[in-house]
């Protein structure tokens, strides 16, 4: 369905958020789902004018949808830094089976990078809708661009239940938080039962494969582990073999 451009937002200084309000009925969706935002520039084939984006908002937001996109010099990022407010895009209908299953287990989430777009959307809509479950969030980001910080902050004050953990890997001097990359060591620090929670990793695919290989050296049973790799993004988490 045709999508009309509203608003652009800066995330720090390595993301755009972009919101779209869909010209007709967009389907109900379950926060955590993904899209494929289509350009229309003429100019544009294949790869280069389509590409797949989770619903960074929530089902409640609705008539509009958020878009958080990583920056990139390619093609595709290129003309989406060039859409102006009142611009129309393609939107294919919301699939995916990335959004928070029921349980009475804590949660931890696992984001690296932009990979917190679900994040964002489940949490959100989660809390909104009166859940109780703990949810423990682990965020790893580079710099300290760091993208939602301040929704998700916020959100923590409002809700006890949740709480974030971030950790900067090449942080600027005045970073005085986690500073190392995620691994086994580091998820067992915040979680001493593993085995006692479920756990939802989103991010590049080296990131995401790395962080499945610890979890399964912690020896979380795999019904306990939902993941969703940003496929497209090659950066090689430094601890991957990918
Ligand atoms: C389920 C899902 C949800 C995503 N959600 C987000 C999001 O919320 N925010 C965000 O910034 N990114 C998201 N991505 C990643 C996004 O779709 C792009 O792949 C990524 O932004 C890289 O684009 P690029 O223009 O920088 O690289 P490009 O130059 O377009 O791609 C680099 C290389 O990866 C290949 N490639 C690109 N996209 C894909 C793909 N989807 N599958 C397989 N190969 C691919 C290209 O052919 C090329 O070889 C998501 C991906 C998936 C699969």
């Amino acid at each position: 369905m045709d999508a009309t451009l509203t608003k652009v937002m800066e995330l720090g200084s390595y993301s755009l958020g972009l919101w779209f309000k869909p010209q007709g009925a967009f389907p109900q969706f379950i926060a955590g789902q993904h899209v494929t935002l289509v350009l229309k520039n003429e100019s544009l084939t294949g790869a280069n004018k389509a590409h797949t984006y989770t619903i960074a908002s929530t089902p409640m937001e609705l008539p509009e949808i958020l878009i958080a996109s990583k920056d990139s010099p390619s093609v595709f990022k290129k003309a989406l830094r060039e859409l102006e407010p009142g611009d129309s895009v393609t939107i294919t209908n919301p699939i995916g089976d990335f959004y928070l299953h029921e349980g009475d287990r804590p949660v931890v989430m696992i984001a690296g990078g932009i990979g917190i777009t679900p994040f964002r959307s489940m949490l959100m809509q989660a809390f909104h809708a009166g859940i109780t479950r703990a949810i423990h969030v682990l965020y790893s980001n580079k710099t300290v661009d760091i993208a939602f910080k301040q929704d998700l902050d916020d959100l923590a004050v409002r809700y006890p239940a949740l709480s974030m953990t971030y950790t900067v890997t090449e942080p600027a001097a005045s970073w005085s938080g986690e500073k190392r990359l995620i691994t086994s060591e580091f998820i067992s620090d915040y979680c001493a039962n593993p085995l006692g929670f479920d756990f939802y990793v989103c991010g590049p695919p080296g990131m995401v494969n790395a962080c499945s290989a610890f979890l399964t050296e912690l020896h979380v049973p795999q019904d306990q582990v939902y993941v969703e790799r940003f496929t497209g993004y090659h950066a090689l988490h430094p601890h991957s073999k990918q």
